[in-house]
């Protein structure tokens, strides 16, 4: 396993600092993207460190705004004192949603891999139905998802089943286990085909895991408890795994999951030892990188390149580097010339391979 070998390029693990560590600076407010919008939500500094030190178990977190938040942790990215704004905000949303009551919006949006599997097994109709005005107005009114919000396209041939019929590579060198998520399994086949055709370019035999939705469409529609359910049969299916084999995840916010909220947002006994041999599938490709396994005979790609390192890559908690450290990974292994651009290049200038033009 690449686990004993190499340290990781990424922690599993860091501690987060106490309500105490905030220093009131608002670093926080000035890059959440949901206090920008809207004045219902106060921000993450009120909401996150500010309550937390007057919530209690007993009296009621039921909050104006505090579902708004959308969990992109820029406000933890940004944080000098590491505090853990956005799973106190988690963990009030989610005693909130207890006592009020849990939308029809909530409960179905929770539940992505139900939800995918009926929209998989009637595809042509359900795709349909979503671009359909009238249907779209009716889920509207009883859903409470917006008329104009794009919906994904549901794919009839799941990843799973083309999985099945796929050939396993001759005399492979490794082995990993691959969390593709309910994404790449009902929506983005392409994506998770992609993704195997570049481990077993390298010799790795790639098998899939049981598995059940990661969790964070539960956690992001305020409900903790159904996330811990689908957390504790994921710890329950990989604990076994991980003697074994790694891991790896295609989408940064399942390997979050099952790196890091796990074990501090969910408390799952035993899912630290599972996290920490979960890696993006990114990090994995740059051990092999370090160990001189990739085969990195790509053809020169004739674009510019957007980057853009998601969040939770980001996010100390998943990456020791940072953002642009990430990106500076994806230069040396994929631009061979090209230009890597950050999306926000307000923030941060161009990165550029050396004998790289720009275009
Ligand atoms: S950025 Fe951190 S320290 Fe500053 S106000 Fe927000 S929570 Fe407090
Ligand atoms: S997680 Fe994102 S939306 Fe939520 S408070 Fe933090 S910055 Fe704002």
């Amino acid at each position: 396993m690449i686990t004993e070998e190499f340290e990781p390029v990424t922690d599993t693990v860091e501690e987060e600092a106490s309500v105490e560590a905030c220093t009131k600076c608002t670093a926080c407010n000035t890059v959440c993207p949901v206090a920008r919008s809207t004045d219902i939500f106060r921000g993450p500094k009120a909401l996150g460190p500010d309550m937390e030190r007057f919530r209690s178990p007993q009296e009621a977190a039921v909050t104006p705004g505090l579902d708004l938040c959308s969990g992109c942790k820029l406000c933890e990215v940004t944080c000098p004192s590491q505090v853990s704004i956005q799973e106190y905000i988690r963990r009030a949303q989610n005693q909130g949603a207890r006592e009020k009551g849990r939308s029809l919006r909530d409960w179905v949006l929770g539940r992505t891999r139900l939800l995918g599997k009926l929209g998989s097994m009637t595809a042509p109709l359900a795709n349909f139905g979503n671009r359909n005005p009238l249907f779209r107005v009716l889920m509207e009114r009883f859903v409470g998802i917006h008329r104009r919000r794009p919906l994904p396209k549901y794919q009839w041939l799941t990843f799973e089943r083309w999985f099945k019929r796929h050939p396993q590579p001759v005399k492979p060198r490794r082995k990993v286990a691959y969390f593709y998520g309910c994404w790449v399994n009902y929506n983005d086949r392409r994506l998770g085909e992609r993704a195997v055709a570049v481990l077993e370019r390298n010799g790795i035999e790639v098998v899939l895991p049981r598995q059940q939705c990661c969790g964070i469409p539960a956690v992001v529609n305020s409900n903790m408890d159904l996330a811990r359910r689908y957390g504790l049969e994921n710890v329950r299916h990989l604990s076994p795994v991980v003697e074994q084999m790694d891991i790896v995840a295609s989408s940064t916010s399942c390997g979050l999951m099952l790196k890091h909220d796990y074990s501090h947002l969910l408390e799952i006994a035993g899912s630290e030892r599972v996290g920490a041999r979960v890696y993006d599938i990114m990090e994995y490709l740059w051990m092999l990188h370090e160990a001189g396994e990739l085969d990195t005979t790509f053809e020169a790609v004739r674009d510019r390149l957007p980057g853009n390192a998601p969040a939770e890559v980001d996010s100390r908690r998943q990456a020791r580097g940072s953002r642009r450290g990430v990106l500076w990974h994806l230069r040396h292994l994929w631009c061979q010339g090209r230009e890597v651009r950050p999306l926000d290049e307000d923030r941060q200038p161009p990165l550029r391979c050396r004998q790289g033009r720009r275009q």
